[in-house]
């Protein structure tokens, strides 16, 4: 499984729709200082599901709605689409890419969509918990985190230890268990 495309409309500093795509291995963005590197990332935080505005360096949910610039006016919706190889099929579905969007409007309405179906988060949740993706993983850090990670205490270390090296979806499904 790798990230195949991210498409972005509408979201924060991307007014127009940017369409950017990856191959398997590494990718580096590189841009002058204010010019969208960490909104990408925002982005695909955003699509995964996060839902903490202050996550996504801003105040409120709907400052990821492009709010204008001296050349052009607001936008009302903020669409992001994040397309995943599933060739491998670690996603649990029986699709060989996995297109994951969610789109918000400034009433605070939210949709979600897999492969271009209506679904909810939750469906998102189901799809990624077990491949070590989505908002609560260590899949994205962001700037400032790496240094909360070199302050952490010793047992909040070992939960991100234990989570990289895939023990902590067990302990998950132990304890759902347990409460069964
Ligand atoms: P640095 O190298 O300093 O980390 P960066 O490339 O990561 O910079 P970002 O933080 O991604 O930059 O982008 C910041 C820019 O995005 C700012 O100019 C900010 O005004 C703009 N921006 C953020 N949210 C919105 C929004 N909702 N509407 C319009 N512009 C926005
Ligand atoms: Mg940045």
């Amino acid at each position: 499984m790798y990230l195949k495309s991210l498409t972005l409309k509408g979201f924060k500093s991307f007014a127009d729709r940017a369409h950017m795509t990856f191959e398997p291995g590494l990718t580096v963005i590189v841009g002058p200082n204010g010019s969208g590197k960490s909104n990408i990332s925002d982005a695909i935080l955003w699509v995964l599901g996060e839902q903490s505005a202050k996550q996504l360096r801003g105040q409120a949910m709907e400052d990821v709605i492009f709010s204008g610039s001296s050349a052009r006016k607001p936008v009302g919706v903020a669409e992001v689409t994040l397309v995943l190889d599933n060739a491998d099929h670690v996603l649990p579905v029986d699709f060989d890419e996995v297109a994951i969007t969610r789109r918000m409007y400034r009433s605070g309405e939210s949709e979600y969509l897999i492969n271009q179906s209506p679904c909810r988060l939750m469906d998102i949740q189901d799809i990624l918990h077990d491949s070590g993706l989505g908002k609560d993983t260590h899949s994205i850090i962001s700037q400032g985190k790496l240094d909360a990670i070199l302050q952490s205490r010793p047992e909040e270390r070992r939960a991100l230890i234990e989570e990289a090296a895939g023990i902590s979806k067990h302990k998950r499904r132990k304890e759902r268990a347990a409460k069964k």
